[in-house]
C-alpha cells in the first residue's frame, strides 16, 4: 500500500507526475496550499477585498467554499456565497439543501436566488419555451445571475468552482470550434468592468476534479452527489473529458501544464470586437440588449433583468452578503 511521503501513514492519493503520495491530513494541507498559491500567483484576491463564491451544491463548490473559508482569514479577504436554485426538480432541491448546509457549517453568509420565485419558471420550462437546449439556457441564466449578484454585492470578484478538468475541456472545445474569443475568459481570473461586470476568479484552476472531490469528501463537507438530469453523454464536453482523462493517464501532468501555459498566453487570443455597453434594460454587460433580457422578453413579454437585479439585491441584503459603500 502506498504511504504518505510526509508521515508514512496510508496514502489517500498519489500524483503520478511527481510520485507524491499523501495521507488524508497531508493531502488536505497540500490542496489548501495549492489553492493559496493559485490565488497569489494570479493575484486573484486582495487584502481587505470581498469575494462572493458561487455555490451550486456539488462537490467542486463544496471544495471551493471550504478552502476559501480557510484561506480568507490567512489572506485577509471577506467571503460570502450565492446559490442559484435553477428549478430542476429534485436535483435542484437537493443541491440547494446541500448549499445551505455547507454555508451554515462553514459560517459563510449565503444568499439563495430562486429562479422559479423570480420568473415563475425553472430552467426546464424556460428551455422548452425558448426552444433551446436546457444546458444553454442554464448557462445563460447562471452567468447572468452570478454577475448580477457580484455587481449588486459590490464584490471584487465572483469565485467559480471550475476545476482543471473542466477548464481544459472548455479551452479545447473553444479551440476545436474556433470560438477563440471564449478562450481569454477561461483563465484563472477576469477583470471587473465597473458597473457592468464583476471579475470572475477560479481558485481551483490547477486542481483536478479528483482532488476537488477528495477535498470535499475528506473534509466531511456536505454536497449533492447527483449529476444534473440534463447532463448528456453526447455533448462534446463529455466526449472531450473522457479523451482528456485517457491522455492524462498516459501523460500525467499534461492538463495542468496546458492550463498553466494557457494562463500566460490569454492575451494572444482575440477579444470580442467593439466596446461592451450597458444593456438598455438592466444596465449590465451586453452589446445592446443582454442575453437574459432578450430571453425573458421573448418568453415572458418583459425583459426581466431590472427585476432580477432588484430581487438579487434584496436576497443578498437579507443574507448580509453585500459590501457597498455609500
Ligand atoms: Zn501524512
Ligand atoms: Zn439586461
Amino acid at each position: 500500500m502506498a504511504r504518505c511521503r510526509v508521515c508514512g501513514a496510508p496514502a489517500v492519493i498519489c500524483y503520478p507526475e511527481s510520485r507524491l503520495c499523501l495521507c488524508r491530513d497531508h493531502f488536505l494541507e497540500h490542496f489548501e496550499s495549492k489553492v493559496e498559491r493559485t490565488l497569489r500567483r494570479y493575484r486573484l484576491v486582495r487584502e481587505g477585498g470581498f469575494v462572493l463564491a458561487a455555490v451550486s451544491g456539488g462537490k467542486d463548490s463544496a471544495a471551493l467554499l471550504g478552502v476559501l473559508s480557510r484561506l480568507s482569514s490567512r489572506l485577509g479577504f471577506r467571503l460570502a456565497a450565492v446559490h442559484i436554485d435553477l428549478g430542476i426538480g429534485e436535483y435542484s432541491r437537493r443541491s440547494r439543501e446541500a448549499a445551505v448546509r455547507l454555508a451554515r457549517e462553514l459560517g459563510v453568509p449565503l444568499a439563495v436566488i430562486d429562479l422559479r420565485e423570480l420568473l415563475g419558471l425553472g430552467v426546464p420550462e424556460l428551455a422548452v419555451k425558448a426552444r433551446r437546449p436546457p444546458c444553454s439556457v442554464c448557462g445563460l441564466v447562471k452567468r447572468y445571475l452570478t454577475n448580477a449578484a457580484g455587481v449588486e454585492a459590490c464584490a471584487d470578484a465572483v469565485a467559480l468552482g471550475h476545476n482543471a478538468d473542466d477548464l481544459a475541456v472548455y479551452a479545447l472545445k473553444s479551440f476545436l470550434t474556433q470560438d477563440l474569443e471564449a478562450i481569454p475568459k477561461l483563465g484563472p481570473g477576469t477583470e471587473s468592468i465597473p458597473g457592468l461586470a464583476v471579475g470572475r476568479i477560479r481558485p481551483l484552476y490547477l486542481a483536478s476534479e479528483k482532488e476537488s472531490f477528495l477535498y470535499a469528501y475528506l473534509s466531511g463537507l456536505p454536497f449533492n452527489h447527483e449529476e444534473c438530469p440534463h447532463a448528456s453523454r453526447r455533448l462534446l464536453e463529455f466526449i472531450l473529458k473522457e479523451h482528456l482523462a485517457s491522455l492524462e493517464s498516459r501523460r500525467p501532468g499534461l492538463r495542468t501544464q496546458f492550463l498553466a501555459k494557457l494562463a500566460k498566453r490569454l492575451n494572444d487570443y482575440p477579444k470580442p470586437e467593439g466596446e461592451p455597453r450597458p444593456c438598455r434594460h438592466c444596465g449590465l454587460l451586453s452589446w445592446g440588449e443582454c442575453s437574459f433580457c432578450r430571453l425573458t422578453r421573448r418568453i415572458l413579454g418583459e425583459p426581466m433583468g431590472p427585476k432580477a437585479r432588484e430581487y438579487v439585491r434584496a436576497k443578498l441584503e437579507e443574507a448580509g452578503a453585500v459590501m457597498c459603500r455609500g
